[in-house]
């Protein structure tokens, strides 16, 4: 579903002169995503998890490698190209309020990829796709006609989701979906993550430098360490028995929340 290969990313600091320093924040990162699997990206803050995952949507040129939606290689591909394959891969952030209009109501957010990828929609009937897709997120028909400000922290979690859904992707990249959220509210968002994954066969990219996060949700692990894969493989083998040194000291360094595993 996605497959990414030799991926680089030099940002140059500096501005214009390009005298600054060149910051190599990606180095050579491969990985893919078979249908409905989740795999993770961990790594503590700095280490490139964000910008793999702008990378990956073309949000971000990338210096060298190669990147296939499906089996479509999309790294030099133009904006107008583009375009009409985004719905096959969509983005959630870690807070959800920053891509959410303030001044549009809760349905024009969440119904705004249908205006690019099914304009022969109606109107109304954008905003039954709407109110099907928040349903299944767990909102109620009648927020549709809120605004943004009126909701928690969780419930906007929800409607970014419903928002990145509406296209009906194969893909989600899921950039820290719950850091910040309280951690009764994280286990309800990724409840819905992994029903919706096994509703709709969808593959995750899940970003999070939280390792019980992690441990809970993916199939297998990415290890981030300075723009570097520094270790990957099922979540088991990773979590139980790290091979490098960086990994055993995130593992080791891991604040540990749920009471039943401090014991
Ligand atoms: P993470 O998501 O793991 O915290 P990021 O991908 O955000 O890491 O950042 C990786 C490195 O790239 C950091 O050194 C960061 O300062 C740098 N960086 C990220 N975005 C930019 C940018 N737009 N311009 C310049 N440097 C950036
Ligand atoms: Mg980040």
């Amino acid at each position: 579903m996605l497959s990414v290969e030799k991926l680089n990313k030099i940002y140059h600091s500096g501005g214009l002169l390009r005298r600054g320093q060149a910051n190599h924040a990606v180095k050579d990162v491969s990985f893919h995503i078979a249908e409905g699997e989740t795999v993770a990206i961990v790594g503590e803050s700095g280490s490139g998890k964000s910008s793999v995952a702008r990378l990956v949507m073309r949000l971000l040129p990338a210096n060298s490698g190669q990147i296939h939606w499906r089996d479509q290689e999309v790294s030099q591909l133009s904006e107008h190209h583009l375009r009409p394959l985004r719905s096959h891969i969509q983005m959630v952030f870690q807070d959800p309020f920053a891509s959410l209009n303030p001044r549009m109501r809760i349905w024009q957010s969440v119904g705004e990829g249908l205006r690019v990828h099914r304009p022969e929609l109606s109107r109304t009937q954008r905003r039954d796709e709407v109110a099907e897709i928040l349903a299944l997120c767990g909102m109620d028909a009648a927020i549709l006609d809120r605004y943004p400000h009126q909701f928690s922290g969780g419930q906007r979690q929800r409607i970014g989701i419903a928002r990145a859904l509406i296209v009906r992707p194969k893909v989600l990249v899921l950039d820290e979906p719950v850091s910040a959220l309280d951690v009764s509210v994280q286990a309800q968002i990724l409840n819905l993550l992994q029903r919706l994954q096994s509703e709709f066969n969808l593959s995750y990219l899940f970003i999070s430098h939280d390792l019980s996060v992690v441990r809970h949700v993916a199939d297998r692990v990415l290890v981030m360490f300075n723009g570097n894969v520094v270790e990957q493989g099922s979540v088991e083998g990773v979590f139980s028995d790290p091979k490098d040194a960086y990994t055993q000291k995130l593992l080791a360094a891991r604040p540990v929340a749920h009471p039943s595993e401090r014991r």
